[in-house]
C-alpha cells in the first residue's frame, strides 16, 4: 500500500540542505543575531518579491497581524472599541489580532464557493462603528481584493490583508501584500515560505506606517534605549531571516508545483459526494497552501483514506466563535454557513515534494471511496 503523508515538512527542507547550512554558517559567523544584515536583506528581497515598498520581518504571523493593527492604533487611525470586520471561518490567529488590540471582530460569512470574505458579504455586515477589514486569503486563494478594496475606499476603512496562506497569489500582475494598505505574512514551517521555526513580516507602503511597526516590533524603540511607545518584542531573528533568504529563490517553483496538483486534482477527482474546490479568478490567484473539499460524514471520509495510506487534515475543525476562548464574546453567534463549512471541510496532500504517483494514488483512493 502506498503510502501518502498530509505533509512531509522534514523533505520540504532536506531538498535545500546545502543552501540551508550555508545560510546557517553565515549567521554563525557574523557574531549578530537579532536585527542585523540577514533581517535586513530579507525584508528587501521579501519586498521586492512581493511588489511593495516595505516590509518589515517579525516574529510570526500572528505577530504581523497584531503589529499592523497596533500601528494604526498609534497614529489615531483605529480606536479601542472600533469594529474590525473579518471572515468568520478564519484561523484563530487572525481574530486574535483583533482582540489582542482591544477591537472588536465583526464576523462575516465567507462566500460559499471561495471560502472568502466577499465584497457583497461586507457591505451586507457593514456599520458606521467598522473602522478595518481584514480579508483573508484563505488556503491560497485571493480574496476579490479589487472590489474589496473600491468598497473599503468608499467608507474609509483601513484594509489588512492576512497573507499568510496566499504567498504569490496574484491578479492583474498584483500580488497578496501589495493589494491593501498593509499585508501580513506568516513563514511557519508549514506555510508555502516557511523557516525553521517562527517567522513572520508585514508588508505595507505607508512610510510612517511602517516606521511604527518597526519601532512596536521592537519594544517601541525608535533608536536604541529611547522608547516612544510601549511596544513588545516582536522581531524576526537573524537565523529564520538567513533561512528565509535560502529559500524564497524556489518559491516560484514551488508554486508551480502546487497549482500542477491542484489542477490534476481538480480534473481527475470524481466522486458524487466531494465538491471540489474552484478558482475563481484565474489560475495564478491560487497558490493552494491547501487543497479543502467538501464532503458529507467527514470523519468516515478520512478515516477511509486513513486506512488506504492518504494522511488528511482539516481546516480548522472549530470556528473561532465556538471555541471556549470566545465563549463569552462571541459564543452567542449563529453563524449557520462558517459552521456548515467547519463540518465539511477536508484538506487532501498538497505539496511540492509529492510525486505523480502519490498524486495519482490520492485521485484513485478518493474516487474508489465508497458511497457513505
Ligand atoms: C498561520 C496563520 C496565521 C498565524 O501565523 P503564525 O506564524 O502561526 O503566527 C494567521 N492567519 C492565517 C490565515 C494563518 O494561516
Amino acid at each position: 500500500m502506498m503510502k501518502v503523508p498530509f505533509l512531509d515538512l522534514g523533505a520540504m527542507n532536506r531538498r535545500h540542505r546545502q543552501e540551508l547550512q550555508t545560510a546557517a554558517e553565515r549567521v554563525i559567523n557574523s557574531g549578530w543575531y537579532i536585527l542585523g544584515e540577514e533581517v535586513k536583506a530579507f525584508e528587501a528581497e521579501f519586498a521586492h518579491w512581493v511588489g511593495s515598498p516595505y516590509a518589515v520581518g517579525t516574529s510570526d504571523g500572528l505577530s504581523a497581524l497584531t503589529l499592523a493593527l497596533r500601528a494604526w492604533k498609534e497614529l489615531g487611525l483605529l480606536k479601542e472599541g472600533d469594529e474590525v470586520g473579518v471572515p468568520a471561518n478564519t484561523f484563530f490567529a487572525t481574530i486574535l489580532a483583533i482582540t489582542e488590540n482591544r477591537l472588536k471582530p465583526r464576523l462575516i460569512e465567507p462566500d460559499e464557493v471561495s471560502f472568502n470574505l466577499s465584497a457583497a458579504g461586507l457591505k451586507s455586515a457593514w456599520s458606521p462603528a467598522m473602522k478595518a477589514v481584514i480579508a483573508v486569503h484563505l488556503y491560497g486563494q485571493l480574496a476579490e481584493m479589487a472590489a474589496l478594496k473600491k468598497f473599503c475606499q468608499q467608507k474609509g476603512l483601513l484594509l489588512l490583508e492576512d497573507a499568510a496562506q496566499a504567498h504569490g497569489a496574484q491578479l492583474q500582475g498584483v500580488k497578496s501584500g501589495a493589494w491593501g494598505d498593509a499585508a501580513a505574512f506568516s513563514f511557519y514551517p508549514g506555510k508555502n515560505l516557511g523557516a525553521l521555526g517562527d517567522a513572520g513580516a508585514l508588508t505595507g507602503h505607508d512610510l510612517r506606517f511602517i516606521e511604527m511597526v518597526r519601532s512596536l516590533r521592537n519594544y517601541g524603540s525608535h533608536e536604541k534605549y529611547h522608547h516612544r511607545v510601549q511596544g513588545p518584542n516582536d522581531r524576526l531573528d537573524e537565523m529564520q531571516a538567513a533561512f528565509l533568504r535560502a529559500k524564497l529563490p524556489f518559491l516560484e517553483a514551488d508554486t508551480q508545483r502546487r497549482q500542477e496538483i491542484a489542477q490534476r486534482y481538480r480534473r481527475e477527482i470524481r466522486h458524487p459526494q466531494v465538491r471540489l474546490p474552484q478558482v475563481l479568478a484565474g489560475e495564478a490567484s491560487h497558490v493552494w497552501h491547501l487543497f479543502v473539499v467538501r464532503v458529507p460524514r467527514r470523519e468516515i471520509w478520512q478515516q477511509g483514506l486513513q486506512a488506504l495510506g492518504v494522511q488528511t487534515a482539516v481546516h480548522y475543525p472549530i470556528a473561532p466563535h465556538q471555541q471556549q476562548a470566545y465563549r463569552h464574546e462571541l459564543g452567542g453567534l449563529a453563524l449557520p454557513l462558517t459552521e456548515q463549512l467547519h463540518r465539511e471541510v477536508l484538506s487532501l496532500p498538497l505539496s511540492p515534494v509529492l510525486t505523480d504517483e502519490q498524486v495519482a494514488y490520492v485521485i484513485k483512493t478518493m474516487n474508489e471511496h465508497p458511497l457513505v
